[in-house]
């Protein structure tokens, strides 16, 4: 008997019943303010992940050893953000149900709220660490509230303040930078300076994490629509990413902002397919 052709990421073939970790893709991006493509992201991901090895030198932890399912893409409207949202917290939530931790591939960075609203209800006391290259605390972008440009200022009229953790930061409005370090975010730009001390502060309480790939230096990883030079290298974001995982309580998670048009060479896309990979083996389970 011959099995079905279903793509999914390297080695995340489990049943979804044996399943610690859920996958999914959100192809969005309707609210890209410079460069679209982001949409393109997970298929580009799952099909560049067959040029990965499965085990991590690193970490030396194989994903054949653990067992993700990767639900596939959603199918999400186009043109209306909010119902976008909801069809994303939709699948959020069928995972929490579960007890199972949702990972998602964006898309564009507002597909953090669909998520986020979902891991808000079912822990109202999670934290967010955030890696970005942007603030994304604006109140709104050109009038409208539910934009990338917002996204974790939209998270924020959530949880109030102190509980978002950023990292990397270089770029933003005066306003956004003033209104963070008015202590509204704990915000550390330009690197991972403080990370660790973070790590150690939050103990056990839930964590949502999220990366905007930006966060890395465009030098490294190109292909993304916002680029913004000054970023971090990506052993830089490696050692961050492991400093985080073996820290924290991780209850759901999310890598957004590959722009595979804008991938000439595909590297981005191998480079995001890495640190999927990395993240996977990673979090403690
Ligand atoms: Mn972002
Ligand atoms: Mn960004």
């Amino acid at each position: 008997m011959l099995e079905r052709n279903v793509e999914t990421f390297i080695g995340c073939d489990a049943s979804y019943d044996d399943a610690r970790i859920v996958l999914f893709g959100a192809p969005f991006d309707s609210t890209t303010s410079f460069r679209p493509g982001t949409r393109f992201a997970p298929h580009a991901i799952r099909s560049e992940s067959f040029g990965l090895e499965t085990y991590s030198p690193w970490l030396d932890r194989d994903l054949e050893d653990i067992s993700v399912f990767d639900s596939g893409d959603i199918e999400l409207c186009i043109g209306s953000a909010e119902k976008a949202l909801n069809q994303i917290s939709e699948r959020t939530s069928v995972i929490l149900a579960d007890g199972k931790i949702p990972f998602m591939i964006g898309g564009e960075h507002l597909v953090t709220l669909g998520a986020f609203r979902e891991i808000f209800k079912k822990y109202p006391d999670v934290h967010i660490i955030h890696f970005d290259a942007h603030t994304d605390l604006r109140d709104d972008y050109l009038d409208v509230k539910l934009s990338h440009a917002c996204v974790i200022r939209r998270c924020h009229d959530l949880t109030g303040d102190g509980r978002i953790h950023q990292f990397g930061i270089r770029s933003g409005e005066r306003a956004e930078w003033r209104w963070a370090r008015q202590g509204h975010t704990d915000l550390h730009p330009f690197n991972f300076d403080g990370l660790a001390e973070t790590v150690k502060g939050l103990g056990n309480v839930p964590v949502y994490f999220t990366i905007d790939l930006d966060v890395m230096d465009p030098s490294v990883f190109p292909g993304t629509g916002t680029p913004e030079y000054g970023g971090v290298t990506f052993m830089q974001l490696l050692e961050a990413i492991k400093t985080v995982c073996d820290g924290c309580n991780i209850v759901g998670l999310d890598v957004n902002e590959l722009c595979p048009p804008y991938d000439q060479t595909g590297a981005s896309t191998a480079a995001a397919c890495k640190i999927i990979r990395e993240l996977l083996l990673s979090i403690k389970i």
